[in-house]
């Protein structure tokens, strides 16, 4: 009985940790606009991969932004 019941926790666990790269990865704004050279919080060099994509935080602040958010 108590099995299954932490069976099912850790399958809540990482549907939440999956929706969260899912809410992470839909935020991605429309192509063509170039992202600032450095992040908005940290002021840390943003990787260019991550500016293409309109980025203007870096991936530490991002995820840390997304955890705020997710409360
Ligand atoms: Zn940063």
């Amino acid at each position: 009985m108590s099995e299954r019941m932490i069976e099912r926790d850790e399958a809540t666990q990482n549907w939440l940790k999956d929706s969260q790269v899912n809410s992470i990865r839909s935020r991605i704004p429309p192509k063509g606009q170039l992202g600032p050279e450095d992040c908005q919080e940290c002021g840390n060099d943003i990787p260019m991969k991550r500016r293409e994509h309109g980025y203007e935080l870096c991936v530490a602040c991002a995820e840390r932004r997304e955890r705020n958010v997710g409360r």
